[in-house]
């Protein structure tokens, strides 16, 4: 379930998963956008909890236990809150632009009313069935391996990755010149360890992904003898691709997935696949050198050109093909990719109606397109000013820090400096946007829909290949609820989304800001110092400026952070793995001291009052825990531990409190 629509970097986002999204401007300017969106709630709380026990449980257990995960999410909490709401906003926009059908096609308005027009055609869609599909798979030819090679660059040029995945980006040792990356991919359950981990649980997940893509290939049109041979020789197939693969620690070491080679070099590393065809067929007109992600998986490709039939790979692009449409198809089809992906191995009982689903899709498909009418409409100018000083603050907090810090030799301490202050902080939204007139969507072909939109934004980023960076670019789009940190930058970037309550109220007292957005903030600075983080200079270059006893005193508290989190059961047996996410601990545990200290300095200028009976330091860390409230199925929580990089909600709160004196002290607790 690849959902490479947009471009996957090395970004590192708060957080992974979650779709998200605005209050409207006239709202926010009202007095009574205070109340009705609170910024931290004491009848959350559960007071029978001693805070020194399990502070999350104490600031959010009424709240766990009044709101169970409804039925059509596999979560609840303030960031499925925000993005809901979000969402709302961005279905008064899509409704309008849908209404409007003079609008000219070639406008933005045009486009997103298109799209959403034809998604919301549910009786057309049936009524064409699996034509659209049919008719689209026949481009796909195996008799050869040149063909097999032609059929996977027609996937790439659209954003779906088989087999392996193509990129644009800085070359993380020379960051003025974007080069091309091409990585593993090409699995359809979520991760390597699916297919190669022993756990009951996963033996059980294979059993069941093959006994759906048996029915979901007789969905397709396939007899039930060929849908059952397809389906055996899918789950071989990616097994070997999975068994090539990197895993996810690896993957995220970046000079691990650091092999820089000519094209020569490319060409000698896997004789059987052309990239002559590859890039012409692509289009790209690039003459510079690759980064190889993982040398043996392209070998491992290599092999399988030769020696996997022709009519396994007709199945394996078939299958490719169905998994990433199977939202803009039929329902029966849809039904079957939920049954399997939603409900079995998220834990979601319900499917949720239709104009979410599409709305959902429209989130990220429509990228610029709905953030530029998004941010027109809902962003608010001095969101833009209050952010500015915010950050600001935390910038100014976390060079304290980094001037105070008592292992660290003056040596490296300069460096850590010259790297903060040439930190860019991007807010709110890009200056300038991609116009999209060359896109023409239709308001009766949501299947073509997404192949167009798909191949416009493949042209965009292939045309960056062998040019300079454009520093202005965003990586994320504006109504987007999350933020991140973008190493190759040195950049930290919060779009509109985010710049909302829970997390950021214009009209909230600071502790409660500091604790929700400037906590956010102060993560995403963190990450520019984390395990990965630090291995960029203040350029966005891999470049080792650690001094070796500086790198040794920074691994021996890292190592400690690991076994701390290592430590942490979630459910039944699944522990938090430390190694995995230690970059997101370190930058959770650097957010809140970060943010904490800023708000000392905010307090100088400005006496803080006590409210609901609370100290300003205690709201501080109240309004941080309660960003973090979440119910999640049982299901979902089990996925995440093997596949996301950042630890489960409860841990985001009580890891980093466990390490921080200044929590003690604001609530009278002894360590
Ligand atoms: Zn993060």
């Amino acid at each position: 379930m690849n959902q490479t629509v947009l471009r996957q970097i090395v970004i590192t986002g708060l957080l992974l998963f979650l779709g998200f999204a605005c209050t409207p401007r006239e709202m926010l300017d009202e007095p009574e956008a205070v109340s009705m969106y609170p910024a931290f709630d004491t009848s959350n709380m559960d007071l029978s909890v001693k805070p020194g026990e399990d502070f999350y449980l104490y600031a959010n257990g009424k709240w766990l236990q009044n709101n169970p995960v409804p039925e059509d999410k596999v979560s609840i909490g303030a960031f499925r809150e925000v993005y809901d709401r979000n969402q709302e906003m961005i279905k008064t926009l899509l409704d309008e632009a849908a209404k409007d059908v003079d609008s000219d096609p070639s406008s933005l308005r045009g486009q997103v009313g298109a799209y959403y027009t034809s998604g919301l055609d549910s009786a057309l869609i049936e009524e064409k069935s699996i034509t659209p599909l049919l008719a689209q798979l026949e481009i796909v030819k195996t008799g050869s391996s040149g063909e097999i090679v032609e059929t996977i660059a027609w996937f790439h040029s659209r954003f779906m990755a088989p087999v392996f995945d193509i990129s644009f980006y800085e070359d993380p040792k020379n960051t003025d010149l974007v080069i091309v990356h091409l990585g593993q991919s090409g699995l359809g359950l979520p991760e390597r360890e699916y297919y190669v981990g022993q756990s009951e649980r996963l033996k059980e997940i294979r059993k069941e992904y093959q006994d759906f893509l048996g029915r979901f290939f007789q969905a397709g049109g396939y007899t039930p003898e060929k849908a059952e041979a397809a389906a055996t020789s899918i789950l071989l197939f990616e097994t070997r691709l999975a068994e090539a693969s990197m895993n996810l620690i690896d993957r995220r070491d970046p000079q691990k997935t650091y092999h820089k080679m000519s094209l020569s070099e490319l060409k000698a590393l896997t004789p059987d696949l052309s990239w002559d065809l590859y890039f012409n067929t692509l289009g790209l007109n690039y003459d510079q050198y690759y980064n190889i992600h993982q040398p043996d998986f392209f070998r491992e490709i290599n092999q399988m050109l030769t020696e996997i039939p022709a009519e396994v790979w007709t199945d394996y692009f078939t299958w490719n093909m169905m998994d990433r449409m199977a939202h803009y198809l039929p329902g029966e089809i849809y039904a079957l990719h939920f049954d399997f992906f939603n409900r079995y191995l998220s834990g979601q009982k319900v499917m949720e109606p239709r104009t979410k689903r599409v709305l959902d899709q429209a989130n990220w498909i429509l990228g610029d397109m709905l953030a530029r009418l998004y941010v027109e409409t809902y962003f608010p100018p001095e969101a833009k000013e209050k952010m500015t000083e915010l950050t600001g603050n935390l910038k100014h907090a976390l060079k304290q820090r980094i001037e105070n810090v008592d292992w660290m030799t003056d040596k490296t301490r300069e460096k850590a400096l010259v790297k903060l202050e040439a930190m860019r902080i991007k807010i709110g939204y890009p200056d300038s946007w991609d116009d999209f007139s060359g896109l023409t969507l239709k308001r009766d072909d949501y299947f073509g829909n997404f192949l167009r939109i798909a191949a416009y934004q493949f042209d965009l980023e292939k045309a960056k290949a062998g040019q300079k960076p454009d520093p202005e670019e965003w990586h994320m789009p504006a109504h987007i609820v999350n933020a991140y940190y973008n190493p190759l930058g040195n950049e930290v970037v919060f779009p509109a989304g985010i710049l909302q309550p829970s997390f950021f109220n214009l009209h909230a007292d600071d502790p409660v800001n500091y604790g929700g957005i400037g906590v956010v903030i102060g993560h995403e600075m963190t990450h520019g110092f984390d395990n990965h983080g630090r291995q960029y200079d203040e350029n966005g270059m891999l470049n080792d400026w650690w001094t070796a006893e500086d790198a040794e005193q920074f691994d021996v508290r890292a190592k400690k952070l690991v076994r701390q989190y290592d430590n942490y059961v979630v459910i039944d047996t699944f522990r938090i793995n430390g190694e995995l996410t230690l970059g997101e601990n370190i930058a959770d545990l650097g957010g809140v001291n970060v943010a904490y200290d800023a708000l000392q300095l905010a307090k100088r200028d400005n006496e803080m009052k006590n409210i609901d009976g609370f100290t300003p330091d205690q709201r501080f860390f109240l309004g941080f825990a309660q960003i973090w409230r979440r119910n999640m199925s049982r299901e979902t929580m089990i996925r995440r531990i093997m596949e996301d990089e950042h630890s489960p909600a409860h841990y985001r709160v009580v890891g980093p409190l466990e390490n921080v004196n200044a929590f003690y002290e604001a609530f009278h607790i002894q360590p």
